[in-house]
């Protein structure tokens, strides 16, 4: 179920569970701003989540609230993981779903890094 990308930041959701220790993830980086893992149901060869280990729920959130500490720590944790994971040739994707739109279902912020394979167009056309 898609979900708003504003709001009160819910507690319960999976990645703060994830983030809490409470459930399992086949965890590939981590340091003191963010964590990332691989997500449960891969659309590509490689198919990684990183999040950051504070109760964003989106993008805009993320820049509004979060200090520039957090924020450059966040984006260069995205950066480290897809060259560690080998993917700046020939290349990958990233991705952040806000809102309704873009059926977000997750309401913690959270980057898509896709590769291993050619991705094909940007957007699905309708
Ligand atoms: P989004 O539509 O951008 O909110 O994507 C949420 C992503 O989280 C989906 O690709 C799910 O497959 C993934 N996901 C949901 N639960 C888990 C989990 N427990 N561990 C890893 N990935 C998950």
């Amino acid at each position: 179920m898609p979900v708003s990308g504003l709001g009160a930041y819910d507690d319960a959701n999976i990645f703060a569970r994830i983030l809490r220790g409470e459930i399992p993830c086949k965890k590939v980086y981590e340091d003191e701003f963010a964590l990332a893992f691989h997500d449960i149901h891969p659309r590509a060869p490689v198919h990684v989540l990183v999040i950051p280990k504070a109760p964003y729920i989106s993008l805009a959130d993320f820049t509004a609230q979060a200090t520039p500490e957090m924020i450059a720590g966040f984006f260069a944790a995205v950066g480290t993981v897809a060259r560690q994971l080998g993917l700046e040739q020939p290349g990958y994707r990233i991705l952040a779903n806000t809102g309704a739109h873009a059926h977000q279902e997750v309401p913690h912020l959270h980057v898509h890094i896709f590769g291993g394979r050619a991705l094909g167009p940007m957007l699905v056309e309708h």
